[in-house]
């Protein structure tokens, strides 16, 4: 039995920074992580000599990140190369005329999008696809990719909602390393104990974990809301309000392929090209990003989850077949798999970021609020305008820490 006054669950981003912004208080704190590693969705492999981030890897709206200048105080290096996704002309195998009008159709849609957000009901933002247009499909893989779900699966207010910047800058040891090295010293983190039972009917909280029982007088809850729509974290007295919040939450998926190529020189640097432009099932592929010798394959939604049901080598197979689409049978001699992703199969995470189900976008205010002064949430779909993505999830730990301070000082 461990007594502490603060117990947060999970050293994802969120739970690193509640843990980091209450190392500095008079309070008592221990960090209680399911897996043997810290980070959750923020994660780098070294592979082969480079750093691969299978999870977070882009800095996004660096410009106002408040990652970004603790990361560099650190020594790691922001990348500032843009994304291939922001300049067209990176798009390889496009026309110009095709290019051109992708953008159109995709301007088109966005302005939409904002006009409908001030509507008085939500809607999917399928709604506002225009009937019969050739870059549907291509827009929901976009989707896809950025929502990790089609959009017929996205509230309107919801992805409007969403605050970006269009500055997205990397970091070249990977966003999962800094990550990791932005976890305090001063608080204990506690690695393979996943927390199954919350309890809060008792005057001190009581979470139940293989390695004992802790009480605390306050619990800051970072776990993902697939994993608490799916009972991987129990709250008892069970709180239906933050239950509903999840399930209108749901993680999307997105996972990766990298692909490791044997004349890399061949391939232009900071490119990319999609499989299909006429289909949603399609991935979308990073040519050397970094200059590294790398293909990285991107796939989300419905695509993405059918890749990990068909097994452990269905993406990469996939990957391989669209590129050989589109340079030809030789390219298949000439890559190799270097690692995969599958986040929906991965116990502790469920998927890869959340989006609001049309007419729930009101849902992250309502996971987000405290519960008796003494139960905190945070992580990336608490965030009212920078859910699904790792300084989002960073920014509500700190907001429930300044929450648990107020609360018990
Ligand atoms: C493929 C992919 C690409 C992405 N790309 C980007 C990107 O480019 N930029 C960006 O900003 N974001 C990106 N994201 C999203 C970003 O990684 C997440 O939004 C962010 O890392 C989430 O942090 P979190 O702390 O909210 O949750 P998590 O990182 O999920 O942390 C929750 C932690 O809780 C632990 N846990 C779960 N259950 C329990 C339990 N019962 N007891 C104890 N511990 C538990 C988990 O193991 C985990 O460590 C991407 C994610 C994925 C998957």
């Amino acid at each position: 039995m461990t007594e502490v006054d603060v117990a947060i669950i999970g050293a994802g981003a969120a739970g690193l920074a509640a843990a980091s912004a209450l190392s500095a208080s008079p309070l008592s704190a221990v960090v209680l992580e399911a897996q043997d590693r810290i980070g959750g969705r923020a994660h780098t492999v070294a592979l082969a000599g480079l750093p691969l981030d299978l999870g977070c890897e882009w800095l996004h709206s660096a410009d106002h990140n408040p990652l970004v200048a603790a990361i560099a105080a650190r020594g790691l290096t922001i990348d500032k190369t843009p994304p291939p996704w922001a300049n067209p002309e990176a798009t390889a195998n496009f026309s110009a005329a095709e290019r051109q009008a992708y953008g159109k159709a995709f301007a088109a849609f966005d302005e939409r999008i904002e006009a409908a957000a001030g509507d008085a009901t939500d809607r999917p933002a399928s709604d506002l696809l225009e009937a019969g247009n050739r870059w549907n499909p291509l827009l929901n893989a976009f989707s896809a990719y950025y929502n990790g779900a089609e959009f017929d699966q996205v509230s309107v207010q919801d992805y409007a909602a969403y605050d970006d910047s269009g500055v997205n800058w990397r970091i070249a040891e990977g966003y999962g390393t800094a990550i990791a090295g932005l976890a305090p010293s001063g608080v204990r983190i506690v690695p393979g104990c996943p927390v199954s039972l919350l309890r809060h009917d008792g005057p001190r909280l009581r979470l139940e974990t293989p390695r004992g029982v802790v009480q605390a007088r306050a619990a800051v809850v970072c776990v993902s809301t697939a994993v608490l729509a799916a009972g991987g974290l129990r709250i008892l007295p069970e709180l239906p309000a933050k239950l509903a919040a999840a399930e209108g939450l749901p993680l999307g998926l997105a996972d990766k392929v990298f692909l490791r190529l044997d004349e890399p020189e061949a391939f232009p640097v900071e490119a990319m090209v999609y499989g299909a432009s006429d289909r949603t099932a399609t991935g979308s592929y990073h040519l050397r990003p970094l200059g590294r010798p790398i293909i990285e394959a991107f796939f989300g939604g419905t695509h993405a989850r059918a890749l990990e049901t068909d097994g452990p080598d269905a993406a990469a197979a996939f990957a391989i077949e669209e590129l050989v689409g589109v340079y030809g049978s030789g390219l298949r001699g000439r890559v190799s798999v270097l690692a995969r992703t599958a986040w929906a199969s991965d116990p502790w995470a469920r998927g890869s970021y959340s989006h609001a189900l049309p007419g729930r976008a009101g849902e992250r205010a309502v996971l987000a609020a405290a519960v008796d002064g003494r139960l905190f949430f945070a992580g990336e779909a608490c965030s009212p305008n920078a859910f699904s993505t790792a300084h989002g999830a960073w920014e509500t730990g700190e907001r429930a820490a300044r929450e648990v301070l107020a609360a018990l000082l």
